[in-house]
């Protein structure tokens, strides 16, 4: 979508601080960090809004989100735990409609997840 920010970060039209690339996923870190470590971590492709429209048609790709999670865990030395977060919606705070899970790690977090 041309006119997506993460789209365009996808595309390299917008910089960003990378952690991990292949064919279909970049990873690179937030740019206003809400731990010491925070990822972002998205299809290339624009394959959904949020979670809410994930289907068997584009599954795949969040199941490979989820691979490159776990080798970026490994990669960022996370062995103390972290935390996968996606934000589905405004109500839920999501601001960027384009696919993307958050890393966090490296502080100690609540009990609650709320
Ligand atoms: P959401 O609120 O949609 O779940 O997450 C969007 C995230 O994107 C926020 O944590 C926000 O800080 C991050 N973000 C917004 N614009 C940019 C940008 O231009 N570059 C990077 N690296 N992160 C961004
Ligand atoms: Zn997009």
């Amino acid at each position: 979508m041309s006119d997506c920010l993460f789209c365009k970060i996808a595309a390299g039209e917008i910089p960003s601080s990378k952690v991990y690339e292949d064919e279909s996923v970049l990873a690179f870190r937030d740019i206003n960090p809400q731990a010491p470590t925070h990822i972002l971590v998205i299809p290339k492709q624009h394959v959904a809004d949020s979670a809410a429209q994930v289907t068997p048609e584009n599954s795949a790709a969040v199941a490979h989100c989820f691979e490159i999670i776990a080798k970026i865990a490994a990669q960022e030395g996370l062995d103390a735990g972290f935390r996968v977060i996606t934000n589905a919606g405004a109500a839920a705070g999501q601001t960027v409609p384009h696919l993307h899970f958050h890393i966090l790690a490296g502080v100690e977090m609540a009990d609650k997840m709320l």
